[in-house]
């Protein structure tokens, strides 16, 4: 379990990096864009490998998603919260 929690702290320092390279090269900066996509999916694979051994659970993750989606649309300025909460 300790290897798995260590490639998942790599692997969200990654997405970190690409996060902050699109902020300074520009959201449209294609290979950027690739990277981060590249990175959310290594995430992603950590996060799946986590679901198997019961550490995380679907039903949980899809509770704070929501609660999340609805901070967002309280606290921030992001205009596509509705549309995403309809798509859950
Ligand atoms: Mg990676």
């Amino acid at each position: 379990m300790k290897e798995i929690l260590t490639i998942l702290s790599e692997e969200c320092a990654e997405v970190i990096q690409c996060s902050a390279k699109l902020q300074r090269f520009g959201v449209n900066d294609e290979r950027n864009q690739k990277k981060l996509e590249s990175e959310v999916g290594d995430v992603m694979a950590m996060i799946l490998i986590l679901h198997y051994y019961g550490v995380v659970s679907d039903v949980g993750i899809k509770k704070q998603i929501k609660r999340k989606l609805r901070k967002l649309k309280r606290f921030s300025e992001i205009e596509c919260i509705d549309e995403v909460l309809k798509e859950l």
